[in-house]
């Protein structure tokens, strides 16, 4: 199946497996155990915190669009973040962004506190940083590009190689672009990993993570620890979330050309001090994404002139864009990622890594885009009074 198009194995994924009946669409298995044939004959799945066939269509739907041997589905997308841990001894040390997702950076970061292994936080691109980093040579370094919440791009490609060279894994975090739009296996990386919650699922009705292993050991390692921490996804999660896969590719569409006329809306506008956004052409990472994305996605990010007080009244004043933590829903989203989403990091960190009081973070939705825009503006021109 892998040599078809994303669209393609996300659109026929699990289609036409029922062998009993025919149906087209794969049953949802919510049997917690299997019968055995007989003793000690086991069938491929025995219990479903091990295995469950919706499950594991789901898993293999999306190491298929990943490239990858070994799909787990997971409980949340932390629960795949944590799953990573298990890989460390408490003499490894890992190297985080020092602008990755709030929960990874407060799990991380609290781990180390009660000495399950050392923690780098640096700035990927920051090239000396980095070399320092790898020179205590770590066990796993993790990636986030486009980053949460300032898009900023780490050239995967490029870092994989130099993780390599030091021995070190690399797991790369592709929430915020699905597999659709980057495949981060293929630049080398040896796991990825998505909060299901987002852009796969769509719909803002599941969370869940699924974790993708590059070589059929290493995910068997991750499968084994999966199981044996109890971290596993549901299986009605696991079926709307191969539901949601199969419109990922339009909705991906949708959203992705909604986001450039809000960024081309948003880049110009008197009360905006700054948009990050790398499908601009002046974001500094705009090339690489070019390079390694198939795709800008449909995230992005905005200063906004006035401080936290416009920020007060822009909240206010939207009324198709609902204030709310999460992305990747079919619709339009507002966060403060400083209160919001990176509330788990201390303010010192949150300065460090660029996010201001007056810094908002947009998911663009899938309504009509000159709907979204209106909205836009008139909440704009009254923050601004
Ligand atoms: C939401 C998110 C997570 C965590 O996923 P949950 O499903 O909320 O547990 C991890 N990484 C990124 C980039 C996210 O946006």
């Amino acid at each position: 199946m892998t040599s078809k198009k994303p669209a393609t194995l996300a659109v026929r994924a699990g289609i036409n497996s029922d062998k009993h009946h025919g149906a087209v669409i794969p049953a949802i298995h919510l049997s917690s155990t299997y019968a055995l044939k007989g003793f000690n004959e086991k069938r491929q799945f025995d219990y479903s915190r091990t295995g469950n066939p919706t499950r594991s269509t789901f898993g293999q739907a999306i190491a298929d669009l990943e490239h990858g041997a070994v799909g787990i589905v997971t409980s949340t997308g932390m629960s795949a973040v944590h799953l990573l841990c298990q890989l460390l001894k408490t003499e490894d040390t890992v190297v985080i962004p020092h602008d990755c997702y709030g929960g990874s950076y407060r799990l991380f970061t609290h781990l180390e506190k009660r000495g399950q292994f050392k923690v780098i936080v640096v700035d990927q691109n920051d090239k000396r940083a980095l070399t320092q980093a790898l020179e205590r040579k770590p066990k796993l370094v993790l990636v986030e590009s486009p980053s949460n919440p300032l898009l900023r791009l780490v050239d995967i490609e490029k870092i994989t190689k130099k993780c390599h060279a030091v021995g070190a894994l690399v797991a790369v975090d592709n929430t915020f672009l699905s597999p659709l739009l980057q495949q981060p296996l293929l630049l080398g990386a040896d796991i990825v990993f998505h909060s299901t919650t987002k852009y796969i699922n769509g719909h803002s009705d599941v969370v869940g993570g699924v974790l993708v292993t590059k070589e059929q050991a290493l995910g068997e390692q991750l499968a084994w620890w999966a199981n044996c921490i109890g971290i596993t996804g549901s299986p009605f999660d696991s079926y709307l979330a191969l539901r949601g896969l199969k419109t990922l590719p339009v909705r991906m569409k949708q959203h992705q050309e909604n986001a450039n006329e809000v960024a081309k809306y948003l880049k110009d506008h008197s009360a905006i001090k700054a948009v990050y956004f790398p499908g601009l052409t002046e974001h500094p990472g705009h090339e690489i994404a070019k390079r390694q994305q198939s795709g800008f996605g449909a995230m992005m990010s905005f200063e906004i002139k006035g401080g936290i007080e416009a920020v007060k009244i822009l909240f206010d004043k939207l009324a198709l864009f609902t204030l709310a933590q999460s992305l990747g829903g079919v619709e339009s989203l507002i966060s403060h990622p400083s209160t919001m989403t990176h509330a788990g990091m201390e303010i010192e960190a949150q300065i460090a890594a660029g996010i201001t009081q007056s810094l908002v973070r947009i998911s663009v939705g899938i309504e009509d885009v000159q709907d979204i825009i209106s909205d836009l503006e008139q909440a704009l021109l009254a923050s601004q009074i």
